[in-house]
């Protein structure tokens, strides 16, 4: 079936046999038991990391509710199996705890990342090196001890894209985790194109709403396996009842995603024409960008970064929007905007920042469901009123 019937349809097959439409939310934290000896034997099957075993026993075990949002993500993934978390940053950090193990102590990574997931890896918070490279860059980076290759793509916030499959015949048989927040199950399935781990910041596009925190790694049975027992042991657990606002935002995953695409590429149409901005960052400026846009990538997607040039005027352009949003995050109903240099990527080293053309004049801007004229006459005006401003900034800067 299509994509837009299983974001419909997955994580609820069983809901018609149990008589009900919306799926019940179990908020347990503790079941009751009934014969001990098969109890003992539940619960050794969990400790394997089954996915299903029986008897929950307790909540940091097994959950319905999560295991049913788990399912409907492998689904659009195209997984044998999901794991949920607390965050974005729990699942990283799980995924880093299952990889790590006495041969290896080693990362590759590809700049830019999301400015914690860089953080992590750059102060060794697990322990593990970490080398830095480019795509090409990868067979040479990795080494006996590395677990595993940490990339994200569209790269965040400079949208560059990453030829996952030439990563992956790069690493082989080391495992590629890539960070699919920005694309979403909708437009970019990496596990198609060998990816171990595909991780969703869910606060993002999948909760859609602004108001759930949640972090999912689609991967195979034997990873997911892993995993749950990193998630048993460190208490990272996905709340029900954000499994349930996750799960119930699937089915309108599709039609957000590719409204606020329609938007996006309008305004980045209207932006590239706009003599106030100096560089316009979206995946469709270059043939190659084309070429992974028609294979790896189903659509450019909803995110873009506009250059100001110098960090006053992105500042000035902040101060002046007045539907869109200034506040970090992305993937909501309603744009959001941001500076990067400041804010999402203020913990990334300054030296990398630079290199990777995270300037301080650039805005990322996350487009969001309102109309693109609307949108078009906040940036507008916005930009309008920040070059006005500009002369009086400079006397000020004088005196
Ligand atoms: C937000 C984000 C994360 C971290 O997710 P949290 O849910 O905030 O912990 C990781 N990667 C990307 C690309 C993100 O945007």
């Amino acid at each position: 079936m299509r994509l837009r019937t299983r974001a419909v349809h997955a994580g609820r097959a069983d809901l018609r046999a149990r008589g009900v439409h919306a799926p019940p939310l179990d908020l347990s934290t503790t079941y009751p038991l009934e014969d001990l000896d098969e109890e003992v034997a539940t619960l050794d099957r969990w400790s394997e990391g089954a996915r299903r075993a029986g008897n929950p026993i307790y909540t940091r075990v097994f959950n319905e509710t999560v295991a049913r949002f788990e399912d409907a993500i492998a689904d659009l993934e195209g997984t044998s199996d999901a794991v949920a978390f607390a965050s974005g940053m729990a699942a990283f950090a799980a995924v880093l705890l299952a990889v790590r193990n006495d041969q290896t102590d080693h990362i590759v990574a590809i700049r830019p990342l999301y400015g914690t997931t860089d953080h992590v890896l750059a102060a060794r918070l697990f322990g593990l090196d970490v080398t830095w490279t480019t795509p090409n860059g990868v067979a040479k980076a990795i080494r006996p001890g590395t677990a595993a290759v940490v990339l994200e793509t569209p790269q965040n916030p400079t949208l560059e894209l990453v030829d996952i499959a030439a990563v992956v015949a790069q690493a082989d048989p080391v495992p590629i985790l890539v960070d699919n927040t920005f694309a979403t199950p909708v437009l970019q399935n990496p596990a198609r194109q060998g990816a171990t781990f595909v991780l969703h910041s869910a606060t993002k596009f999948i909760g859609g709403h602004g108001d759930v925190a949640g972090g999912v790694v689609a991967t195979t049975s034997e990873w997911a396996a892993a995993l749950r027992r990193v998630r048993f042991a460190t208490g990272g657990l996905l709340h029900p009842f954000a499994a349930y606002l996750l799960h119930r935002g699937l089915p309108t995953l599709p039609l957000r995603v590719e409204a606020a695409q329609e938007t996006a590429q309008e305004l980045v149409r209207r932006l590239r024409q706009h003599p106030a901005i100096e560089r316009v960052l979206y995946p469709s400026h270059d043939l190659w960008a084309r070429c992974i846009l028609g294979t790896q990538m189903r659509g450019p997607g909803a995110l873009l970064a506009i250059d100001l040039g110098d960090e006053a005027r992105a500042k000035r352009l902040l101060s002046g929007l007045r539907l869109a949003l200034h506040a970090v995050s992305l993937g909501s109903f309603d744009t959001l905007v941001e500076h990067p240099a400041s804010m999402t990527h203020r913990i990334v080293d300054n030296e990398a920042r630079a290199r990777h053309g995270i300037s301080s004049g650039l805005v990322r801007i996350s487009v969001g469901l309102e109309h693109a004229d609307d949108l078009w006459a906040d940036l507008t005006r916005a930009l309008d009123e920040e070059k006005k401003a500009k002369p009086a900034a400079r006397k000020r800067a004088m005196c």
